[in-house]
């Protein structure tokens, strides 16, 4: 939806074979702008071979980069010329293969949250916390952790206690969360998610409700993994990290804390339905997997043995009957309609 607005500088690079640094950085900040800010960034970023993806709005930035190592230091001293102290986030692991160009976009908003810039100041978040402080504040009483992910994201890895949104999309968990913890204003919260950024938008969402000690993860659970690793902590996170790469997840404990969608055995791997019109988001056990072939339900099964025009034809009807187009399904279909038998023009529904 914000695309369609969005304003893009694109530069492909050939292959660097230097040894290469992967951050990341974002911020809620005013700015304005923003074409020029775009063009002058995408001029001085290309000639220090910087690649990846970067966001602009004017609530802030948000940007993945990767860069030849040589060049960190001159990329960090441009970058704070805009964005005073700006903290990088650098990865663990060099991911060489994690860009391959230099996007600079221009967009309504860095985050879809369903929130008008109007009716408050997202620069006003709330307190950054450490791996080690947030693990401390999880120990005191009358804490209430907020996990900010959606559905799919916590059913597979959370923090001990945590509150869990029921909402398939940022947007829709931050009204249900506050409505969860109306009159606990006093309290404090401690919010996270993946990397950070959804709870600068949430911790400031917060702040101007009225809630008075507003914490968050800063970096989310990617960093806290990275922190624990390095300083020897305990970790109260459990299972798997969503991320939102070719991977779909990392794991930072073992445990298995969710179940096949189809047969209830253990199993925390996210996999998508094999029929490209479906495409639903869900979790397959090996079994499972082998028995639908990849599929979600009976109905995608039988769809898969048909020729690839039939299924195009298919998917079509089901696009103009309103049915799932391509999405990247954050919903559960209901066990009943996993193995029921559906006239296959029948749109599988969206809970
Ligand atoms: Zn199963
Ligand atoms: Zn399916």
């Amino acid at each position: 939806m914000t695309q369609s607005h969005s304003q893009t500088a694109v530069i492909t690079s050939e292959n660097d074979q230097r040894p290469m640094t992967t951050l990341s950085f974002y911020r809620y900040v005013h700015l304005r702008n923003l074409n020029e800010m775009m063009e002058s960034m995408r001029e001085q970023w290309s000639s220090l071979g910087v690649l990846g993806r970067t966001y602009l709005a004017e609530e802030g930035i948000n940007a993945q980069v990767t860069l030849p190592t040589e060049n960190l230091e001159l990329f960090r001293t441009a970058v704070h010329q805009i964005f005073p102290e700006i903290p990088f986030k650098i990865a663990l692991e060099e991911k060489s293969e994690a860009f391959t160009k230099l996007t600079i976009k221009v967009r309504k908003k860095l985050v879809a949250d369903g929130l008008t810039d109007s009716a408050f100041d997202v620069t006003q978040v709330g307190t950054h916390l450490t791996a080690r402080e947030f693990n401390e504040a999880m120990a005191e009483e009358e804490t209430i952790v907020v996990d900010l992910r959606n559905h799919y994201e916590c059913e597979v890895g959370r923090f001990d206690n945590a509150l869990l949104p029921v909402a398939n999309t940022f947007r829709d968990a931050l009204p249900e969360m506050l409505d969860t913890l109306k009159g606990q204003e006093d309290k404090k919260l401690l919010l996270y998610c993946t990397g950070g950024i959804r709870c600068e938008k949430a911790s400031a969402w917060f702040k101007f409700h009225g809630f008075k000690d507003v914490n968050q993860l800063h970096g989310g659970i990617i960093d806290y993994a990275r922190q624990i690793k390095e300083e020897g902590l305990p970790t109260l996170y459990r299972g798997k990290n969503f991320v939102f790469d070719k991977r779909l997840n990392e794991a930072i404990t073992d445990d298995v804390l969710a179940t096949c969608h189809q047969c209830d055995n253990a199993w925390d791997n996210h996999s998508n339905c094999r029929f490209e019109g479906c495409n639903r988001l869900f979790l397959q056990c090996p079994s499972c997997k082998e028995e639908f072939e990849g599929c979600c339900s009976k109905t995608c099964h039988e769809i898969m043995q048909k020729p690839k025009e039939t299924r195009v034809a298919l998917q079509q009807e089901w696009e103009r009957k309103g049915g799932p187009k391509h999405y990247w399904s954050k919903t559960r279909l209901p066990k009943e309609l996993v193995r029921a038998e559906r006239p296959l023009d029948e749109p599988l529904p969206v809970p």
